[in-house]
């Protein structure tokens, strides 16, 4: 099978409290979607993998993995004043960590090239010690770590609205995993950094793209950015593997942010990053970040799964983006100006 979505119950185990906006909830829909709707046959539903503690500490400190089962089996609680462990949390977050690691270990041997994991907690705020902005533990960078321990040129694109700060800090130093970021202006939104200026360092320098975008920005702007930024570093750089951070928070109706990109926009986004792949004939494993409407979260995993072959749902509105594209223009070139000495922008 070419094609893998990786879901299942054990995610609604982890809750948050109540009005959090990461809740079961933004899994459920997924659920119920998927019992409403044939999936192409192309795409084959598997359960989660539960991950090792070993398999944590390829990217995360012993203590700090010890400290959060510690939290986890007292009761639950905060681990900052938004990222909340549960009692029941604790079997999620290692089957969200062991199913992104597994999907892409499967893709390698050849068994699919394309994988959804569609998991939460979500990872790409988490880092070596410390859970941050709903993740406890930073699947996709455990994934990635794994990958360039068996010497892969290794991409991340996040096309979540906010900086994945955890992701971007644990590989700063390396050259070995490229991260590229698409994120609303953090001037203007958390984790309040991942400007163009924070590049990497050492050896990693130029390895760290964030491509900043204004907030009003609708699809034609992020699909610009992706196109004008994105897939000429990603073509650059050559990845043998490429993951992707699927945060779905950059939608209009999303209450966290204020991008106004489409679930059409999302599903453009994601085909030229899978089409890329499939050009270059490496494999492609997108793990869910965030994304808080919930019908949003659904329908635009299913697209995902269908990306670079058709559009499974669009958007309930046609949304036009509110901003000149001239403004997306202005914070390209800035990205360009700091990035035209690594990437040919
Ligand atoms: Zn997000």
């Amino acid at each position: 099978m070419e094609r893998v979505l990786y879901v299942g119950d054990v995610f609604l185990l982890h809750k948050t409290p109540p009005g959090h906006p990461e809740s079961p909830e933004r899994l459920k829909a997924l659920l119920n979607l998927m019992k409403r709707t044939k999936l192409p046959d192309y795409v084959e539903v598997r359960s989660p993998v539960k991950a090792s503690e070993e398999d944590l500490f390829l990217v995360h400190d012993k203590e700090y993995v010890e400290y959060v089962k510690r939290i986890i089996e007292s009761g639950g609680g905060y681990l900052d004043p938004d990222t909340y462990a549960s009692p029941t949390s604790w079997e999620p977050a290692l089957y969200a960590a062991g199913t992104v690691l597994h999907a892409s270990l499967k893709a390698l041997e050849g068994d699919h090239w394309l994988a959804f994991a569609a998991v939460r907690p979500p990872g790409h705020h988490a880092r070596r010690s410390e859970g941050r902005g709903f993740c406890l533990f930073n699947n996709v960078a455990i994934a990635a770590e794994a990958l360039r321990r068996r010497g892969l040129r290794v991409a991340v694109v996040d096309i979540d609205v906010h900086w994945g700060d955890g992701t971007a800090y644990i590989f700063y130093d390396t050259d070995e995993v490229l991260y590229i970021s698409t994120h609303q202006d953090p001037s203007t939104l958390y984790p309040f950094e991942g400007f163009p200026y924070q590049k990497g360092r050492g050896k990693g320098e130029g390895y760290t793209v964030n491509v900043p975008l204004p907030p009003g920005t609708g699809d034609e702007g992020f699909i610009t950015a992706i196109h004008e930024i994105v897939l000429p570093v990603l073509e650059a750089y050559s990845p043998q593997f490429l993951l992707v951070s699927a945060g779905w928070d950059t939608h209009w109706l999303d209450p966290l942010a204020s991008l106004e990109v489409t679930v059409d926009g999302q599903w453009e986004a994601v085909s030229s990053l899978v089409g890329l792949a499939e050009s270059y004939g490496i494999p492609v494993v997108l793990a869910l970040e965030g994304g808080y409407v919930n019908w949003v979260v659904a329908k635009s995993t299913l697209n995902a799964l269908a990306a670079a072959k058709e559009k499974l749902f669009a958007d309930e509105k046609e949304v036009k983006q509110s901003i000149p594209e001239d403004e997306v223009e202005y914070y390209l070139e800035k990205v360009r100006a700091e990035l035209k000495k690594y990437w040919p922008l």
